[in-house]
């Protein structure tokens, strides 16, 4: 098999020859690069070449590209900051009340928001060079309609909203919107050429809001996105920070094919649960890649291949984004330990 097909067998819920390999990157690769996060966000020549560079230093299989969690929100005028050398991120407290947020999101023309159209250009020519290449292209699609929410509104406040039974009419009409925008960015990420897309509703697992608020905010969305998808042949994975083991019967339930977890949720269950629902992408620590050796790599590395081996499910990698000061030794360990045990 090469690396597309490694990687389209396990979400057809085939058995691949092998694990495949991806890795949420982009910030290492940036720093490897040769360039700051704040020329990486403006050229997307700059990010095809270093992402493609980490991708043939290391031989993943596909790679998975991102530039920030605050490219949606940007689109959405929410107030972010853009650091020289760190990822764009949202201001916590952002101005708007739900009403102006509403009225702006009627408005949006997300296609032709600058940091959309380069972000939609630079997918349009990383995957031209994946199919050149044969490696798997994933174009992040940003946030999903709770998180995308959640930055417009600020962390704190939406979870205070959240709690607030005065606020859920607001705050279902906000998420309807922010639906929307995320059911565009999907398809513009799938138009451009991306093998698939993948989201972020990090801020909706068990380590940031109750299963409760997860059934009755996020859920309802989540499983709307899968179908509308699924019927679009979009094929998506949907990522999730922290752990998800009080609502793993919920994510069958959404009907997503894959979801990318965290090193918190317990794998082993988690596998027992999605087997036959969805597949799996992760879940290795990203902090030990930056902080362990390469020996505690290849050792959780070969856990998680001996787990998985010969039954598909599986797409491995760490279960959140690389900080940029991996050591490129770890990374090595990762991807040779699943050629020689995945
Ligand atoms: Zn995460």
């Amino acid at each position: 098999m090469n690396k597309i097909e490694r990687i389209r067998a396990v979400m057809n819920g085939q058995v691949p020859d092998r694990i495949p390999t991806m890795t949420h990157n982009f910030l290492m690769a940036a720093r490897e690069g040769g360039i700051t996060m704040e020329q990486f966000r403006q050229s997307p020549d700059a990010i095809v070449r270093v992402m493609t560079e980490a991708c043939e230093k290391y031989d993943t299989d596909g790679i998975l590209l991102d530039v920030d969690t605050a490219l949606l929100a940007s689109a959405c005028g929410a107030d972010v900051v853009y650091p020289v050398d760190i990822a764009a991120v949202t201001q916590d407290r952002q101005p708007r009340e739900i009403p102006e947020i509403l009225e702006y999101l009627d408005r949006l023309d997300l296609e032709n928001y600058p940091r959309v159209a380069l972000y939609l250009e630079t997918i349009e020519k990383l995957s031209a060079w994946g199919k050149r290449n044969g490696v798997f292209i994933r174009g992040n699609a940003d946030q999903g309609s709770f998180s995308l929410a959640c930055l417009l509104v600020g962390m704190n406040k939406f979870l205070e909203d959240l709690l607030d039974e005065d606020c859920e009419e607001e705050l279902m009409q906000l998420m309807e919107a922010t639906y929307q925008v995320s059911l565009k960015m999907h398809r513009l990420c799938h138009k451009a050429g991306a093998d698939c897309t993948s989201y972020g509703n990090s801020s909706e697992g068990c380590s940031v809001i109750s299963p409760a608020l997860f059934r009755r905010f996020a859920k309802p969305f989540e499983t709307r996105l899968a179908a509308q998808l699924n019927s679009e042949g979009i094929f998506t994975i949907c990522h999730i920070c922290g752990s998800v083991d009080l609502i793993l019967d919920d994510l069958v339930e959404t009907g997503c094919p894959m979801y990318e977890l965290d090193y918190k949720t317990d794998i082993v269950r988690a596998k027992a649960v999605a087997k036959g629902h969805f597949a799996i992408s992760g879940n290795i620590d990203p902090a030990l890649f930056t902080t362990g050796t390469p020996e505690d790599i290849r050792r959780v590395t070969r856990a998680l291949c001996d787990l998985y081996r010969g039954e598909g499910g599986l797409l491995i990698g760490p279960g959140c984004a690389l900080g940029p000061n991996t050591p490129p030794e770890n990374v090595f360990a990762f991807v040779e330990t699943v050629k020689q045990f995945g």
